[in-house]
């Protein structure tokens, strides 16, 4: 696939696929909620990415800037995020959804030079802008004309430039692409990758999901996910597979009738997803046909063995379920077809890559007992750093060992068996969130005097907010407050870290350092054993 040292991703997922005479066959099958499919070839995402490259260059943002895409999915973003890998910015994504405390620690750590959205996200941006000194340009994918010097209109842009452009050749180490990923501590961590990711994204296209020249793939993660850049663009297109997107939010018959209509052989989604789909009506039963369909993959939850059983008893067909995070960029364990499945296991290493299960120290733990789960460094996919956090990075490696924060079990088999996160790091619906940031979040409200913020088990989600808010003595609970409360959370942060539940409670338990002692209210929130209480604050 690296053709004369050119590791460039941009030019990979494009250009070289022209080279290999695919430029006529479908890239994407880009589906609108009440629109017809509109097609582009490999061509038109080799020439609408250059011009977006060169409408960069025009603007004189080149190596290094950073250019944040803050869209819901549609066909600027993918075409965006391609033409400014090939320019060699780096790229981050945001969701759509998030609110104005999370756009600006994300674009403001990160120095973000440009970001491309849409009018109705712009005023949100436009609320922070004076925080944001390094942010020189704003475009946006829905208007025809410029709104000011520096808000731009990317239709005209990408009118007026050019669709040839010589992409630089570009070595393994190039950063490429930024995601941010929530801690317990701290703000949110830029995860820095590197062009040369794209080999681990596209080994194991191929080898866990099979991926070849005839398959339609459709992998519904969001973009502002790892999920949704590495595997809804990258890997695939780097293999030259035709993708399917859908713009449309989460409806089990549209999306039964796309993988029927648009005979979708191999699915990659979440267990959140397929544990809703369960809940419906069955697919046979509302008379779909899902005879395309090879296989299906989830990632970024625990799947339970019931959705497995629910999957081959309704779909007859197999869930695979896959491992990997943020920083490792591409799948690092998994079940594949062709091997047994054990449910609830997340499956065995991929080729190339040395999990093992090790104490706090380093040390080997046996099989069959829990530890951290960790990675042998030296793999093509691996982060580059966290931004502009040499020491936080620096703290998840012992020796030769990157530590994943997720703990589990290896059985004798060389199957890996989730138990949990050794942090207080929050997982719903695939989205890991920080506690911190939803506490720090609630003490921006003038009548909360301290809030603890859980992840208590959900039926649905994995993991619902469980937010404990202590009002100063000069407020009183109200149905009203809480209301607001969830409504601050939502806009600020994003509507998925909004508490599931409010608690207003009169003491949160603290240390005597200060420090929220989450796993005594997670304890008594679930009814269990509180542990050990010595170093409970008193009062
Ligand atoms: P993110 O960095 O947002 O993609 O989240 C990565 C985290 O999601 C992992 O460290 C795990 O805690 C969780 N995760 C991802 N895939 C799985 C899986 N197959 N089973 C259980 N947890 C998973």
């Amino acid at each position: 696939m690296i053709v004369n040292g050119q590791y460039n991703i941009g030019h990979i997922c494009t250009t070289l696929q022209c080279e290999r005479g695919l430029g006529e066959k479908t890239a994407m099958r880009w589906i609108a909620p009440a629109e017809d499919p509109v097609a582009y070839s490999f061509r038109d995402l080799d020439s609408q990415s250059n011009r977006f490259a060169n409408v960069l260059a025009s603007l004189g943002a080149g190596r290094g800037d950073i250019l944040f895409i803050f869209l819901p999915k549609c066909p600027p973003l993918f075409l965006a995020f391609l033409g400014a890998l090939k320019r060699q910015l780096v790229c981050g994504t945001l969701f759509a959804n998030f609110g104005e405390d999370a756009i600006r620690d994300r674009l403001g750590d990160s120095r973000a030079a440009l970001v491309l959205t849409k009018r109705s996200l712009l005023k949100k941006i436009e609320r922070i802008r004076s925080q944001l000194p390094h942010l020189r340009r704003i475009l946006l994918v829905d208007v025809e004309e410029d709104l000011c010097a520096d808000v731009l209109s990317f239709p005209a842009l990408m009118r007026g430039a050019s669709s040839s452009f010589s992409t630089p050749r570009t070595s393994p180490r190039t950063p490429s692409v930024l995601h941010y990923t929530s801690g317990s501590t701290g703000k949110p961590k830029g995860v820095l990758h590197v062009h040369e990711s794209l080999s681990m994204m596209a080994a194991t296209c191929r080898e866990v999901m099979g991926l070849g020249a005839q398959d339609v793939f459709w992998c519904t993660a969001d973009q502002g996910w790892v999920t949704g850049t590495s595997y809804g663009i990258m890997g695939p297109w780097s293999l030259g597979v035709t993708q399917v997107h859908y713009g449309g939010k989460y409806d089990p018959r549209r999306w039964y009738e796309i993988i029927e209509k648009e005979k979708v052989s191999v699915w990659y989604s979440a267990p959140t997803a397929l544990r809703m789909l369960m809940r419906e009506e069955s697919p046979l039963a509302a008379g779909c046909d899902l005879s395309s369909l090879k296989r299906i993959f989830s990632v970024g939850e625990p799947l339970n063995p019931e959705v497995i059983r629910w999957a081959k008893r309704e779909l007859k067909k197999d869930i695979f379920d896959t491992w990997f995070q943020t920083e490792t960029g591409a799948i690092m364990i998994a079940n594949r077809p062709g091997t047994e499945i054990r449910p609830g296991s997340m499956g065995r290493a991929v080729g190339g890559i040395e999990p093992a299960i090790l104490s706090d120290q380093g040390d080997p733990i046996p099989d069959g007992a829990p530890g951290n789960l960790c990675l042998r460094t030296g793999f093509a996919s691996m982060f580059e750093t966290y931004l502009n956090n040499p020491g936080t990075y620096r703290q998840k490696f012992v020796g030769e060992f990157y530590f994943t924060g997720d703990t589990a079990i290896r059985d004798a088999d060389g199957y890996f068996w989730f138990k949990g996160r050794s942090d207080d790091v929050i997982n719903t619906a695939g989205h890991l969130l920080s506690p911190f940031e939803i506490e720090s979040t609630l003490l921006e409200m003038e009548e909360i005097a301290e809030s603890a913020v859980i992840g208590a088990p959900d039926g649905t989600l994995f993991e619902k907010v469980v937010a404990f808010v202590l009002l100063h003595p000069q407020y009183l609970p109200s149905r009203e407050l809480e209301v607001r409360i969830r409504l601050h959370v939502a806009n600020r942060l994003s509507p998925i870290a909004t508490p599931q539940e409010l608690m207003f409670v009169d003491r949160v338990p603290k240390n005597n350092s200060g420090k929220i002692m989450r796993r005594v209210l997670k304890a008594r929130y679930l009814g269990a054993d509180e542990g050990d209480l010595s170093t409970l604050e008193d009062g």
